[in-house]
Order: structure tokens, then sequence, then C-alpha cells
């Protein structure tokens, strides 16, 4: 009985020590530092079906998470230029899937950038080569994303990567459909006084509790919803550990992969998280001091139109849970009637098919 009982004992122990103290010390992680009350902007770009956001930090350092699709370095650098942005810090590949890398090439061909950070769970495409060639042409540093990882943006701005941990999520670890580079995205977290944003990726559901598992800090007031608001990310668990005040989806006007799903939109509302879409408000700006609780300000470059209804989720044209699984980039084609936007994420499905993933 002795010896079981010291057995005990010495399991309780270890248990202790490896696995409730990093969750206890990753619970007190640090307060970010004061905000300077100089202004902060965190741009989520209107890149269609994609993901590229931009975040200005007090005194001009920047940082740009993912790039939008093939095509879109245009959009990308007339948004730097607009919002007065000459050279990026920081350059963040969430992932791998060429509808957040895809122009990565062509902004860092055309934009000095300091380092880039990137999952390191590749996916073999022209699109994955073409940025990985980019950074080693022009000699930026590539760091591998790891948590606890912290970034100094200035004025008091810090990001935080919260994501992804290891080991990496593996294809049997996942759902039918659910995929690598998604479940392994850089999840980040930016803080500026009173101000935070968690910016997620394409990471779904299990990312989200392998993160709350861990005692990650995903509480904050802007959430970029998980991958385009799949009804497969943000859940409700997800959402009450967030407490989120503001929910940015980024998405196609035209797209056919059921993003944003009614099920997330649904979910949003009852956890009265207030909702803004870039395929019916455009570019989504958001300004902040950092100053006060909840005082950051929310601009969109238009307001939706008659017939786009906010509250309205999309129907997928084939469910990516099917046995067919993972719907590759280019799988589906856009919905007819195309507007400009539209036309150009048409031509480059065409292009790129086969060429990454959503
Ligand atoms: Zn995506």
């Amino acid at each position: 009985v002795g010896a079981a009982l010291a057995v005990l004992l010495v399991a309780a122990g270890l248990i202790g020590y490896y696995v409730l103290k990093p969750m206890w010390d990753r619970r007190r992680e640090e307060a970010p530092p004061p905000a300077s009350g100089e202004q902060l902007k965190a741009v989520v770009l209107d890149v269609g079906q994609g993901d590229s956001i931009l975040i200005v930090a007090p005194g001009g350092k920047s940082v740009l998470v993912d790039a939008g699709e093939p095509g879109d370095g245009k959009v990308v650098l007339d948004a730097l230029k607009r919002h007065g942005v000459e050279q990026l810090d920081l350059f963040i590949a969430t992932h791998a899937h060429a509808d957040h890398i895809g122009a990565a090439d062509e902004v860092i061909d055309k934009v000095p950038v300091g380092r880039v950070l990137y999952s390191g769970v590749p996916n073999p495409t022209r699109n994955y080569e073409d940025f990985l060639k980019a950074v080693e042409r022009k000699g930026i540093e590539l760091v591998r994303a790891a948590p606890d990882q912290t970034f100094e943006l200035g004025g008091g701005a810090v990001l935080r990567v919260l994501g992804p941990t290891e080991p990496f999520f593996k294809k049997d670890d996942l759902r039918s459909g659910g995929n690598e580079p998604n479940a392994n995205s850089v999840v980040a977290r930016l803080d500026y006084g009173e101000f935070s944003m968690l910016l997620t990726g394409d990471a779904e559901m299990q990312t989200e509790e392998r993160l709350m598992r861990q005692g990650a800090n995903v509480k904050a007031d802007v959430l970029k919803v998980g991958h385009h608001g799949s009804k497969y990310a943000t859940s409700e668990d997800f959402l009450r550990a967030g407490e989120f005040k503001t929910a940015i989806i980024s998405a196609g006007a035209a797209n056919r992969y059921g993003h944003p799903s009614q099920e997330v939109l649904d979910r949003l509302r009852a956890a009265r998280v207030r909702v803004y879409r870039t395929d019916f408000q455009g570019e989504v700006v958001i300004t902040t001091r950092g100053t006060e609780e909840g005082n950051y300000k929310i601009e969109t470059a238009r307001e939706p139109r008659s017939g786009e209804d906010m509250a309205a989720g999309r129907e997928a044209l084939r469910d990516d849970s099917s046995r067919r699984g993972f719907i590759d980039f280019g799988d589906l084609p856009p919905a007819p009637g195309a507007t400009p936007a539209r036309a150009r994420s048409n031509t480059n499905t065409n292009a790129n098919r086969a060429s990454g993933g959503r």
C-alpha cells in the first residue's frame, strides 16, 4: 500500500509540474505595457475569398498577416500605400494555402520586409514554393512561429504568437475534410493597452479547443473569425472564452464554400458579437488609442447593398466533410453574376487551379 501511495504521489507531482504549472504560467503571462495613446490601426483588407490583415502600430511599425489570393498583389500593395505603409516589419503567413500566401511573392518583391513568420507546415504547391522563393530571393529572415514569441511593435503594441503548438495536428487527428495547414495555422493576438484582437488564420474548432485547453489567452475585443466563417470554426465554447465584442469575417462575395456559414453567424449573434463582413462591406478599418476598455472605432469601405443580408450565411456547393474530403483552391467555381472583384477571383481560379487550398 505504501509503495502504491508513493507512486501516486510521484504521479501527482509530475502532473502538477509538467501539466498544471505550464498552464498556470501561461495564464499569468505578463500584462501588455501601457499604450502610448497614439493611434493603432488594424485593417482587414478586401481580398475577396482570402485573408489579408494590415496592422499599423503607433510609431509606424507594420505587420501584414497573409496576402490574399494569387493576383491580389495589386489590391494589397494599393492598401499599403493608402495606409501610408512603405515597408513591413513583419509578414505573417498563417498557413500555406493560396488564399493566404497567394500574393505574398508579389508583395515581397515590391515592399521591403523585415521578417517572415510562418507555421512550418508545408503545402506542396506552386504558390507556396513561389512564396518561399521570394523570401529567399530577398534574403529575408524566415522564422517558424512558436507559442509565446512576442513582437514589440512600438508605442506599447505587442503581437504574441499563441499557435501552432506541437505536436502538429496530423491528418488522422482531424475531422473528415479537415486539413493540416488550416489546423496548424499561426494564431496570434495583438494587444495595445486596453485593446486586443485575435488573429486565427483558418484554424477550426479542434485548434480552438487545444488553445483553450492549454490556457492560451484567447480573450479579445475583436476576433478575426477563423476560416472565413466556416461552420467548423468559432465554437460556442470559443466565443464564451473569447468574450469577443466584434467579429470580422473575411470572405468573397461569390464564394461557394459556404463562407460565412449560417451556423457561425447564428453563434455570433447568440453570443451578442457585432459582425462585420468584407463580402458586404469591403475593407474594414479598426482604429484605437488603446486607452479605455472598448474604446475603438470601426469603419467600413461601404454599406451592405440591398439584398445583402448581414445575418444570412452562404450555402456550400459541397460540404468539405463529405467523403471527398478537403476542398482545394478553385475546386468550386464562384457564383454566376460576377462583380469586378468576383471576376478577379474567377480568373485566378482558372489560372491557379489545383495550386493551393482553402
Ligand atoms: Zn483560407
